[in-house]
């Protein structure tokens, strides 16, 4: 990714995003503004993980076009996800979001993401908790702060989202492992 983005390659244009968080703007690999320093660098998958992300579309690649224009609705369901990542998200709160009907949000999620908006959210919920394991945050501390009540039901979720237990991340910061 790294490759691509530093030789402008526009093969991958569509297969990542390339997340600048100096600038918070996300560009497509083949951007030609200047290149960012790779520790300001975060890739995603796709678009709606780095506006969830908090970061917005580039002028010059126009990555906020690529490979089509995202709906208007789309925006304030990302922006509501980003903000309220911990708590807990319902289709009802989503149609109020979106303005649109559900099934339309739903189609959106599965043909551009592959799940459902609900479980797009609970990945940015749990992808929030990873955060916090890997700043040195204790496992209980992290369970609570990404909004779950019993530590039984973060080692699952946590588990099914990365295959990995929460714990594991915890010891690679405190073991010095890397
Ligand atoms: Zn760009």
């Amino acid at each position: 990714m790294v490759k691509a983005m530093l030789t402008n390659d526009s093969k991958y244009n569509g297969q990542f995003y390339v997340g600048v968080h100096s600038t918070g703007i996300y560009c497509l690999p083949s951007c030609k503004a200047k290149k960012p320093k790779l520790e300001n660098v975060v890739f995603y998958p796709t678009r709606e993980e780095a506006i969830a992300a908090g970061l917005r579309g580039c002028k010059r690649c126009k990555s906020e076009k690529f490979p089509d224009v995202l709906p208007e609705w789309l925006h304030s369901v990302l922006k509501f996800m980003r903000a309220n990542r911990t708590e807990r998200l319902n289709e009802d709160k989503l149609i109020h979001l979106s303005g649109v009907d559900i099934s339309t949000v739903r189609r959106y999620f599965k043909s551009h993401l592959q799940i459902t908006p609900l479980s797009f959210h609970r990945r940015l919920r749990l992808s929030y908790a990873r955060e916090l394991l890997e700043s040195g945050q204790d496992y209980l501390s992290a369970a609570y702060e990404s909004g779950y009540e019993s530590a039984s039901g973060f080692q699952e979720a946590f588990l099914r989202q990365f295959g990995q237990p929460p714990g594991r991340y915890y010891a690679k910061k405190h073991n010095g492992v890397s």
